[in-house]
């Protein structure tokens, strides 16, 4: 089974000042509870050998201004931080002792108290250790108890203490929780957050919107908030657990080609998104005019609403069109396999900013998107080395920079296949991802001779491109020994 795949979502806020300000008030005191609680967690873990079970945890001693409920709250946070931090030590002593050169029994009965996360104490004489397939008790000596201790205790000095003094806060219904319009307020606003404050039975009401890409995506949104602190303002995020329903694959692979003109083709021909690009345009009409007010005028960008308000409808619609076109391909196809080239998407119909922000966003949304697509449906990603899948024939595998007609078509030299440019790369993606010795890191001159090689072995002798053709392309010169041997050409 998957692991379950949970994602958290931005609300945008409009809390005022003063509402700012009381959340901060909270968070001031959360962090010092945290810390508080980090402190006791420690002491129980040195005191016992262990971490109790968390909910056996009693922590009403612990001094704090924050209602017993969000102490609580607080404190499973807390929790989870040092689990995880035990967690990695575990990993950590486990291939320490597996490099060590100690002898093969000692290192299985260090392992073994290790799995039991019995470092500091161990009640028994005896511990199960695994070996091979096998399972046998063997007794425990005082050397063994000295070496788990004392390598744990090395663990911990070697690695920070977790951070905590700037944590955010991830709160649960107790303390937070998201309610409808206000009947007695003015309908500016989708939703507002209830959330305590340090004043019993006096919590504040924050103005939020929707999200409509996470309230579009299938799922549950679980009862759990999280309260970002950034640049003296707040962020407010939502947790959802995204659905998994079952999934038969239909398609083997399926390839894309990412292009902005448009977004996606597939191996299959189709072209996904193609308004896309003028959309871009219009934005970058926008945006650039924008930037050159501001440049006169010495303003910095991040300091212009207008300018934010514009990134971010160009994040929220990168954001929105790549996973409405990639469940388009998934719905359409089904596939097992995924093929993607390294991903890099520019066009010469765009300003060098726009470019660039699309450069940085579009590459991030995609790859979070190919994240989820696995984590949902098992989909497995295979991204191959991108160097000439433009200019290759995916017909006959003839590779010349003159194949390209224009932007849009491709049209080959030598078979004479036309095609959409932008599907006969994606078919080319398809074809290299069962061409194993085209590994992804591989340099483009090193691609371009393997992709030479072939195809003059593939026609060797006959069928072969017209001479003309191959001696007046560059990408041919240093391979046309065979070919220009007079007996062959007959
Ligand atoms: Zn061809």
């Amino acid at each position: 089974m998957n692991p379950e795949v949970f994602a958290t979502y931005t609300y945008p806020n409009f809390a005022n000042r003063s509402k700012i300000s009381t959340v901060f008030t909270i968070l001031k005191e959360y962090r010092q509870t945290a810390k508080n609680l980090l402190q006791y967690l420690w002491s129980i873990f040195y005191r016992g050998g262990k971490l109790p079970y968390r909910k056996s945890l009693n922590v009403k001693h612990i001094q704090s201004n924050l209602s017993e409920r969000y102490k609580y709250v607080c404190l499973w946070q807390v929790y989870g931080i040092f689990d995880g931090y035990i967690s990695n030590l575990q990993y950590q002593f486990a291939n320490m002792v597996w490099r060590s050169n100690l002898l093969r029994d000692e290192k299985l009965i260090l392992l073994a108290l290790n799995n039991l996360k019995s470092w500091l104490k161990y009640d028994k004489d005896t511990v199960i250790i695994f070996d091979g397939g096998e399972t046998k008790s063997v007794q425990l000596t005082q050397e063994h108890r000295r070496l788990a201790k004392k390598i744990f205790k090395h663990l911990v000095r070697i690695n920070r203490e977790p951070r905590i003094d700037k944590i955010s806060m991830h709160l649960d219904k107790k303390v937070c929780d998201i309610v409808g319009k206000q009947p007695d307020k003015a309908k500016l606003f989708d939703y507002w957050l209830k959330l305590s404050t340090l004043e019993r039975g006096n919590p504040i009401y924050i103005p939020l919107n929707k999200n409509t890409y996470a309230e579009s995506l299938e799922g549950k949104f679980k009862n759990f908030y999280q309260i970002v602190e950034k640049n003296e303002e707040i962020v407010i995020k939502r947790v959802k657990e995204l659905s998994k329903r079952e999934y038969i694959p239909l398609t083997d692979k399926i390839s894309i080609d990412i292009g902005l003109n448009p977004l996606f083709a597939s191996n299959k021909g189709d072209l996904i998104g193609r308004k896309f690009i003028d959309f871009l345009k219009i934005l970058d009409e926008k945006i650039t005019s924008r930037m050159r007010i501001l440049q006169k005028n010495g303003i910095k960008p991040k300091q212009d609403n207008r300018y934010v308000k514009l990134i971010n409808r160009l994040r929220d619609f990168l954001k929105n069109e790549i996973n409405r076109l990639l469940n388009n391909i998934i719905k359409l196809y089904r596939p097992k396999q995924i093929v993607i080239e390294r991903l890099d998407f520019r066009s010469p119909k765009l300003s060098r900013r726009l470019n660039r922000l699309i450069q940085n966003f579009g590459k991030r949304y995609i790859k979070e998107k190919l994240r989820r697509l696995k984590g949902l449906y098992n989909v497995e990603i295979i991204e191959i080395n991108p160097a000439y899948t433009s200019q290759e024939c995916s017909s006959c595998g003839y590779i010349d920079k003159r194949n390209r007609k224009d932007i849009q078509t491709f049209k080959c030299k030598v078979c004479g296949n036309k095609i959409n440019a932008q599907v006969n790369g994606a078919k080319n993606i398809l074809n290299r991802s069962s061409i194993n010795e085209l590994g992804i890191h591989l340099s483009k001159k090193k691609v371009l001779k393997m992709l030479v090689e072939r195809y003059l072995e593939k026609y060797k002798g006959c069928k072969s491109a017209a001479l003309d053709t191959i001696v007046s392309n560059p990408y041919f010169k240093d391979y046309l020994g065979g070919i220009l041997n007079p007996g062959r050409l007959e």
